[in-house]
């Protein structure tokens, strides 16, 4: 599925109208969707296509007043990003690290990036879900020690695995690594947002150092909160997380993800100096397919699949109808407190809003194709 998310419309340098919630699938307008298995060929395909349409997009006139819009490509999950950049997902898409040299960090640091892959921004939801995954697995490996599993090491991290996992279903009432039928596992967004929420009771169930996990969920806190983040306390910070997992884990290769938004964040944050990366998500577009699951089961004709198909993109285009949504009741979303700690990293900065006028839209935000 392809969907845009409307931003900002901005005047020289005055914010005309911002989408208070660029997160949200209200305002997640759909492009395209389409019934084909998601690989390296279908996704390139998308992607060149979206682009075409770009490059073809021409100025929108409301009366005397011409309207240009620019796009950015950043609605995409980790597997997306890999394809688009030319490497495995086990690599850094930046710098083309091998798992093997993700935990050598002077090697790290001596190797050239390619700033211009920076344009498809964090992913900012999926890291939740990385870095949740990234202290699982150290976790599950805390007695052996070792990154790589084979023979009898294997029945030891099992058994701590189900330990673990008994653990979060008790304390927590969360299912932790679970697969689903059908599709992947029950890690998603809201399991990592709780996983992170309490570092020290996470800290205590897994026997990973709290002091690691915290410095994890204060850097995706920030990143997430559609603030302005200061890029050099951001890329200090991240760099002293990077020393203290390399201290305490050494034995782990870091994730490429997770190396992604360590070392790479604060260039990839620079990089859209104009918008804070936490509204460059690719949230919407991921609630987007609860959505398209739950109006075609419940909402659609099921006559003719044409019939489905309509039905569903109607029903797409009226859940994300900007005129509508604006009347929409905001349900206390705006404002949700930051910790000290991540407040630190973020900047404050003064724009003008103008609510009266909500109709028009400069900047929008892109998604090629929605990876479940
Ligand atoms: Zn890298």
């Amino acid at each position: 599925m392809g969907s845009l998310v409307p931003i900002r419309l901005v005047c020289g340098e005055q914010v005309i109208w911002q989408n208070d919630s660029p997160n949200s699938s209200y305002w997640c307008r759909p492009i395209f969707f389409e019934f084909v298995k998601e690989n390296k060929i279908t996704i390139l395909q998308e992607k060149n296509a979206i682009e075409q349409e770009i490059a073809d997009l021409m100025d929108t006139e409301v009366g005397e007043i011409n309207i240009s819009h620019s796009l950015l490509m950043t609605m995409i999950d980790g597997k997306a990003t890999s394809i688009l950049c030319d490497t495995s997902s086990q690599r850094c898409d930046i710098c083309k690290a091998t798992p093997s040299e993700m935990n050598n960090l002077s090697l790290i640091a001596s190797k050239q990036t390619d700033l211009d892959l920076c344009r498809y921004g964090l992913s900012s939801l999926h890291i939740w879900i990385r870095m949740m995954e990234c202290i699982l697995h150290i976790a599950y490996r805390l007695t052996i020690k070792t990154w790589a599993v084979k023979g009898d090491t294997k029945c030891i991290l099992e058994s701590k695995k189900k330990n673990i996992q008994d653990a979060f279903k008790n304390r927590m009432g969360l299912l932790i690594d679970v697969v689903k039928q059908g599709h992947g596992t029950t890690n998603d967004g809201n399991t990592a947002r709780r996983f992170f929420a309490n570092p020290s009771i996470t800290a205590e169930i897994t026997g990973v150092s709290e002091n690691l996990i915290r410095r994890f969920a204060i850097i995706l806190e920030a990143i997430s909160s559609g603030y302005h983040i200061d890029v050099v306390k951001f890329h200090d910070y991240a760099q002293a997380t990077m020393q203290l997992y390399v201290d305490l884990y050494s034995w782990y290769y870091m994730p490429s993800s997770v190396h992604k938004v360590l070392m790479h964040g604060a260039a990839i944050i620079e990089s859209f100096s104009l918008l804070p990366i936490g509204q460059l998500s690719e949230e919407a577009a991921e609630a987007r397919n609860k959505d398209f699951r739950r109006y075609r089961q419940h909402h659609s004709r099921k006559c003719s699949r044409k019939a489905t198909n309509e039905d569903i993109l109607n029903n797409l285009l009226i859940s994300s109808d900007p005129l509508i949504s604006t009347k929409r009741h905001k349900f206390g979303r705006k404002h949700k407190s930051l910790s000290k700690e991540a407040q630190s990293l973020i900047i404050e900065r003064a724009e003008t809003f103008d609510d009266d006028d909500q109709e028009n839209f400069e900047i929008a935000n892109v998604d090629i194709l929605d990876t479940d």
